[in-house]
């Protein structure tokens, strides 16, 4: 049977994987070499160089290609390092209309590395998918959006968009790095590029930064895999092998993280102290219908304000918490508490981060696989 068909859960596992050919090993081998013999110039077995290729990155490249639904994986040093990549693919002069909620690191990655060459962005709410059409013109050439937006949890109907990108004749380009392939398949949905943070549910585990490219179509994938060659920043062995490893249990983490998320969130809207929380899964969330639609479930990322809080309030709570890390990142089996305005969101001008709600009192959850209790407890005893 071919593993192509297989069903996703079978897929994280198998997909685009066969034992090594040497011995079988059923994990592909951790392959830590530069280089390559070639018997004569040019006579090689399909690597020279490991910037180029490397076998244990191509496992990776074709187990992420596998998930996604996609023919065609890129593998890179970091999340960052991927989206560079896509932005590459653009000349001066070009525009691209972007999510106004977005990743701090992508926003300063526009902002502050690709505006000075060229490169004009648009960052605006994409909450109605038809706002996008106002701000594309000829010189547009890139749709950038993630779903659920970070750390807002705004849903972005991926379909919708993809058929105003199409009728325009503009790549769209989707950071599927909250919902991974679990959640959702932006491809399916008419994405031409999905881009991963892999440091975050790929990886699982918070002990590896990597970032993902996945398409279908192979001239596209040709050119990203030019850039992805020419400047470098390629994904190494040992990285490439541990999101490997992640990627196996990808479902099963997921899942209990989509539990645990639904548990917290449901914990917090009834607690008399909190002011709002922010989730895909309840029903009275803005564009919940989508999430429904376009997702599996709802995640594990959960943001919440508490009463009349404000930053120093904020910082409080997130420093009293036990079983949640203060930290940076998301995704991991563990959970972590994170304060966007001071942490992962400090490269955004306050009045710009202020304008999509990330305000100074806002607490970002990324819900680990614990026992939930023990989660409910701590949060009970940090917000007092
Ligand atoms: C972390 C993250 C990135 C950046 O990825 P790195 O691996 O840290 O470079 C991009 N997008 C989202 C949504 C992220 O969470």
């Amino acid at each position: 049977m071919s593993k192509k068909n297989l069903k996703f859960n079978s897929k994280t596992i198998h997909g685009g994987q066969q034992p090594d050919k040497a011995y079988g090993a059923v994990m592909p081998p951790i392959y830590q070499t530069s280089t390559y013999a070639q018997s004569t110039p040019g006579g090689h077995q399909g690597y020279e160089y490991s910037r180029s290729g490397n076998p244990t990155r191509t496992a990776l490249e074709n187990s992420l290609a596998s998930i996604e639904n996609g023919e065609f994986g890129l593998a890179f040093a970091s999340g960052l390092a991927a989206m560079d990549a896509v932005v590459k693919l653009l000349q001066p002069g070009d525009e691209v209309v972007s999510t106004n909620d977005l990743y701090g690191g992508s926003y300063r990655l526009f902002r502050l590395v690709y505006e000075k060459f060229g490169i004009k962005f648009h960052f605006i709410g994409m909450q109605k998918a038809t706002k996008i059409e106002e701000y594309i013109n000829d010189n547009t050439k890139l749709i950038w959006l993630e779903t659920p937006t970070n750390p807002m949890m705004n849903i972005i109907d991926i379909k919708k968009v993809s058929e105003i990108a199409k009728k325009r004749n503009v790549l769209l380009a989707v950071d599927n790095t909250f919902a991974t392939p679990y959640l959702q398949k932006p491809l399916d949905l008419g994405a031409d590029i999905v881009m991963h943070s892999a440091t975050k549910y790929l990886g699982g585990h918070s002990d590896v930064v990597v970032g993902a490219l996945v398409v279908k179509d192979k001239e596209l994938a040709d050119k990203l895999y030019f850039y992805q060659n020419a400047s470098g920043a390629v994904c190494g062995p040992m990285d490439s092998f541990l999101v490997l490893r992640g990627i196996k249990t990808l479902h099963v983490r997921m899942q209990r993280h989509c539990e645990n998320g639904k548990a917290i969130a449901n914990f917090l809207v009834k607690h008399p102290k909190i002011e709002k929380v922010y989730w895909p899964g309840f029903e009275d969330h803005p564009n919940h219908d989508v999430a429904k639609e376009q997702m599996k479930d709802f995640g594990g990322m959960v943001s919440f304000i508490t009463k009349g809080s404000n930053y120093d309030e904020a910082i409080k709570i997130v420093e009293r918490l036990q079983v949640f890390t203060l930290a940076e990142s998301l995704g991991g089996v563990e959970s972590l508490a994170g304060h966007p305005a001071s942490m992962t969101h400090a490269s955004i001008p306050k009045e710009e981060r202020e304008k999509s709600g990330v305000v100074d009192a806002l607490i970002r959850l990324s819900v680990g696989i614990e026992d939930v209790e023990d989660l409910i407890a701590d949060l009970e005893q940090a917000i007092g």
